[in-house]
């Protein structure tokens, strides 16, 4: 089974630059897949277009086979996303912040208590559940999108990234933490500027560069090459 299959994608802005051209990729289910590139390579209207964010001109998206034109709704909730910017509403309290977002998905009330103390216990945030997210350090807030994205349990996780900024100690435990949850079963895919991060975590990598993918290989294979 393919997580994501990517045919002829492409993205041009209004402005007119071209952001993706005719980006074809497969991921499979179980992967732990790193995308790698150089600023402005076109990574982040990748992700937003497979997270319904940023609207394609042409090509198609499937996600555990559903087509995101087509069956947009079940793709979308295959898929957990943790943007790169916190875009949660500051005053809501990290609870508020993860159960809203089960609302969003229709799960009941009693089920998303039950999951959204398992996710923030996960996370190192249940001490935290009472506090407004703008009171959270930067390491939080991130652990915080993580928890949201999990709340409706994807089979698809996708991580913009997700350590840029962090410390190593925490870089570390989220690391740890995200391998455990690929060990079971999660398919992961991250966007990384760092090699070490790539080379710790994916077994398979592809790089973008200027709206192309230009390599995709597995992790241990380009690094044989460098
Ligand atoms: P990356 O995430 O790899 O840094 P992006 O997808 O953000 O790359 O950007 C790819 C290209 O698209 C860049 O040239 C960028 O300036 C352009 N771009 C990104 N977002 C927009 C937008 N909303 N409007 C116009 N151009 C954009
Ligand atoms: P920061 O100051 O970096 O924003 P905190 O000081 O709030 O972060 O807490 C960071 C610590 O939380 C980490 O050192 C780590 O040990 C702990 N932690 C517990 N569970 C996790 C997890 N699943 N992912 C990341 N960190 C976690």
């Amino acid at each position: 089974m393919k997580a994501l299959s990517l045919q002829g994608l492409s993205k041009t802005y209004k402005g007119g630059t071209t952001a993706l051209s005719d980006v074809s990729l497969d991921v499979e289910e179980g992967a732990f897949f790193g995308l790698l590139g150089p600023n402005g390579a076109g990574k982040s209207t990748m992700i937003g277009i497979i997270s319904s964010l940023v609207t394609m001109s042409s090509g198609s998206v499937e996600i555990f086979g559903f087509d995101l034109n087509r069956h947009e709704w079940e793709a979308k909730t295959r898929l957990g996303l943790v943007p790169q910017e916190f875009n949660f509403n500051g005053f809501e309290t990290v609870e508020q912040i993860v159960l809203n977002q089960a609302g969003y998905y229709g799960i009941r009330r009693r089920e998303a208590r039950v999951r959204a103390e398992k996710y923030l216990r996960q996370l190192g945030l249940w001490e935290k559940r009472g506090d407004a997210s703008r009171t959270l350090s930067g390491g939080m807030k991130r652990r915080l999108m993580i928890a949201r994205a999990l709340i409706h349990e994807p089979p698809l996780l996708i991580l913009d990234e997700p350590t840029a900024g962090v410390d190593i100690e925490l870089r570390r435990s989220m690391w740890a933490f995200l391998r455990e949850i690929n060990a079971r079963g999660t398919t992961i895919i991250l966007t990384t500027h760092y090699l070490e991060e790539a080379e710790s975590l994916c077994r398979k990598i592809a790089i973008i560069d200027e709206g192309r993918i230009i390599e995709h290989t597995s992790t241990q294979a380009l690094l044989n090459r460098l």
